[in-house]
């Protein structure tokens, strides 16, 4: 019998978790979720623990505002979860959210000078601008970096506005997806784009993706099989193949 729309998602939480941190976009920290499937207001995400090794019992249902929709729920949680109640507060075409730290785009947070830039084709969908949010323009200088409440998971989010991606000044980024195979595929280029534009700065001028082409990446229906190809393939080699299927 097909596993019920909740047991999905939970494995589906788990089953990004698993490649992304296979694909060192996640490390030791960073986390993703994914939006309930029947209602708006409310979020999956693991409980306080790295990525490559969340199991489905490690996945909690929480409210919009980062509470645990079960009061019983007493295990350690994410301090940076506000970060994915931010937007999906204020982005109902997001259906999974990532934060990451991967070091690739760190360079790109901090630059004053070089805006990071879509520069291979399987990023054209993260779109031209790439915002860069500073916590210091808000709160102040004498924060840990880290977004550990609503308030600035909201200004967070207002920064991101309707981009797939924004940095994050001297901590990491956060991406979104229309679904969750669309934000895996596109989180997974994202630290290898960033790796090549570095290596071409260094070579001299470079070219980046066009607005036409851009356009026409953004256009690709991310769940045809071309582009959920790679789901699978990276579930299988992150060793979660087998929660894949609905059985
Ligand atoms: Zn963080």
């Amino acid at each position: 019998m097909a596993i019920d729309a909740i047991r999905r998602v939970k494995r589906d939480v788990v089953i990004a978790n698993r490649i992304l941190a296979r694909q060192d976009v996640l490390d030791a920290y960073g986390h993703v979720s994914i939006r309930h499937p029947h209602d708006p207001e409310k979020y999956f995400l693991a409980r306080s623990l790295s990525p490559a090794i969340v199991e489905e019992e490690d996945i909690v249902e929480f409210h919009l505002d980062g509470t645990p929709v079960d009061p019983a729920e007493k295990r350690p949680l994410y301090l940076e979860r506000f970060i994915h109640g931010g937007v999906y507060e204020q982005r109902p075409d997001v259906k999974a959210v990532l934060h990451s730290h991967a070091d690739d785009l760190l360079p790109f947070s901090i630059s004053k000078t070089t805006r990071l830039r879509p520069v291979i084709h399987n990023v054209g969908d993260m779109g031209e601008t790439v915002p860069v949010w500073d916590i210091a323009d808000k709160f102040g200088d004498e924060t840990t970096l880290l977004v550990t409440n609503m308030a600035q998971g909201r200004d967070l989010a207002g920064c991101l506005a309707c981009n797939r991606l924004a940095l994050m000044r001297g901590h990491g980024f956060v991406c979104v997806g229309r679904s969750i195979n669309d934000l895996t595929r596109l989180a997974v280029y994202i630290p290898r784009n960033a790796r090549v534009m570095m290596a071409a700065m260094k070579m001299g001028d470079f070219i980046s993706l066009s607005k036409g082409e851009i356009a026409a990446r953004q256009k690709l229906d991310t769940e045809t099989p071309a582009l959920l190809r790679g789901w699978e393939f990276w579930a299988r080699e992150a060793g979660v193949g087998h929660l894949v299927g609905d059985d």
